[in-house]
């Protein structure tokens, strides 16, 4: 054995014992409940190491946001503003977004001037109402949507007017997108079909404006028809969702709806008598494999996927679990109602949950009262639903600055950030990701990656059995950053497990 080895063994067998001193430490067991409970003890247990005072006794309740709240509107991308009009015939509350990218925001302004003007002639000859709200998301990082909903209210009409205007943009280059840039010729040709052929159209009467409205998604498209256009009034807004799977013929099915389920109520988990006896038998199980475990070729990493929840997360913690490894899932906030029972799997198998923001905005956007929001309400999301208090957080983007570090600190996190970037969700190729970690990573790495992209859930699927084969052990954040430096300090950045 070389000398870095026994160097690198006594480490790694010191930072074991050091985490099992603290309960710290996760030992590959079968027993789920006393893992959980375990698991429950790691935030805090990791922060009491740190140097910095640190206010623990956080009550989360207040930041529980009620049902209610989640049914607000979706505001990923840049400030709400609004046009209220009181006057006249109509009556007209309009909210329209405005960020940092100007062609989208001059077009979205001007789609609602023009409805505005066209609703204020309307009413001037009897009267009405005009109600617009909307949606933004960021999707796969790098491109927002903004989705326009309201309706027209008269007493000239029996039923209100439904409005509907979606716009996509490219969020790093600010250009304003069309479904050309997004979708092969034939894809086109393919959706167009598709639509035509699932909503039953009459060829004739289908014009260029059919795809006029989409909604660039994750997994797919999403094609509106606005009220009345091509299908009857009585239909109303008709969505249609084609997944790119489809479209490129990967994949025949064609019902690729997004399934909501219902939530259930959680309860934060409490420990019983059972569960304190079996953290003390774990403590036990992790001391044996302290000593025993690692070998001198072993070299530790840790896995980290942001955005989920989402519909691939299920089969990326069967891989892992298959594997018998553990990772780190930064969650959106917003996300977390869509799979519940996911989060205490999670937690039920060994990972560890951070928090990657509600909405997704950058926190070197928000004002101090936004950000402790965004980072509070994702946290005691995750501990109602856990009985863990996740102090890791990703921020998105990876953007922060002294004045993020300075909340973070205040709230008693720490961000977490990455040394290993695959840009899975650019290329979206299983092989290229594959190839990008393997070749980055090394002893120590964060690696950054998205469990909403099948490609990146495809990848694990090899990679992690290739990374076990090269000597690799998976940890999660919080353990990887006491292995690496023995405390982890509220208000700090992290790379990796020394930078
Ligand atoms: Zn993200």
């Amino acid at each position: 054995m070389s000398k870095t080895n026994v160097k690198l063994l006594s480490f790694i067998a010191l930072s074991v014992i050091l985490l099992v001193t603290l309960c710290s430490c996760q030992a590959t067991t079968n027993n789920t409940e006393a893992q959980s409970a375990q698991l429950s003890t790691t935030a805090s247990d990791t922060n009491n190491l740190s140097t910095e005072p640190n206010d623990n006794e956080k009550d989360l309740s207040q930041f529980l946001i009620s049902d209610d709240g989640f049914e607000s509107p979706v505001r990923q991308y840049g400030t709400e503003e609004y046009i209220n009009i009181n006057a006249g015939n109509l009556l007209a509350y309009i909210t329209y977004p405005q960020g940092d990218l100007a062609e989208f925001d001059n077009e979205c302004k001007a789609w609602v001037d023009k409805t505005l003007a066209t609703y204020q002639t309307e009413a001037s000859a009897s009267e009405g109402e005009l109600l617009i709200t909307y949606n933004s998301y960021i999707v796969n990082e790098n491109f927002v949507v903004v989705e326009f909903n309201g309706e027209y209210n008269s007493p000239n009409y029996a039923h209100p007017i439904s409005i509907f205007k979606s716009f996509n943009a490219d969020l790093n280059t600010g250009k304003v997108l069309i479904i050309d840039n997004i979708l092969e010729a034939e894809e086109i040709n393919k959706l167009k079909k598709y639509i035509i052929e699932t909503k039953n159209l009459d060829e004739n009467f289908v014009d260029e404006q059919l795809l006029d409205n989409w909604i660039f998604l994750e997994d797919g498209v999403e094609i509106v028809l606005e009220k009345g256009k091509y299908l009857p009034e009585s239909d109303g807004v008709v969505k249609i969702f084609a997944s790119y799977d489809m479209l490129q013929n990967k994949d025949d099915s064609i019902n690729n709806d997004v399934v909501v389920e219902e939530k259930d109520e959680a309860t934060p988990k409490v420990l019983n008598e059972t569960e304190i006896e079996n953290l003390e038998n774990l403590k036990q199980d992790a001391q044996n494999i302290a000593k025993n475990e690692f070998s001198e070729n072993d070299k530790v990493i840790a896995l980290t996927f942001d955005d989920g929840p989402g519909a691939h997360t299920e089969k990326l913690l069967n891989i892992l679990k298959e594997n018998n490894v553990k990772a780190t899932f930064f969650v959106l906030g917003s996300q977390i109602d869509r799979y519940p029972e996911l989060l205490p799997r999670m937690i039920e198998e060994g990972h560890e949950i951070g928090g990657h923001s509600w909405t997704h905005r950058s926190f070197k956007k928000l004002s101090d009262e936004e950000l402790t929001k965004e980072i509070m309400q994702t946290r005691a999301k995750i501990a109602s639903l856990t009985g863990v208090d996740p102090l890791s957080v990703r921020p998105p983007y990876g953007a922060y600055n002294n004045n993020v570090k300075a909340v973070a600190k205040s709230l008693g996190v720490h961000l977490v950030n990455w040394n290993v970037d695959p840009l899975d969700w650019k290329t979206r190729s299983a092989q290229k990701t594959y190839n990008s970690i393997l070749k980055n990573a090394t002893h120590g790495s964060i690696v950054l990656s998205h469990d909403i992209h099948a490609s990146t859930v495809e990848a694990m699927e090899s990679l992690i059995p290739k990374l076990l084969d090269e000597g690799y052990h998976f940890v999660t954040v919080s353990e990887l950053l006491i292995m690496g430096r023995g405390e982890i300090k509220s208000g700090e950045v992290y790379f990796s497990m020394r930078k």
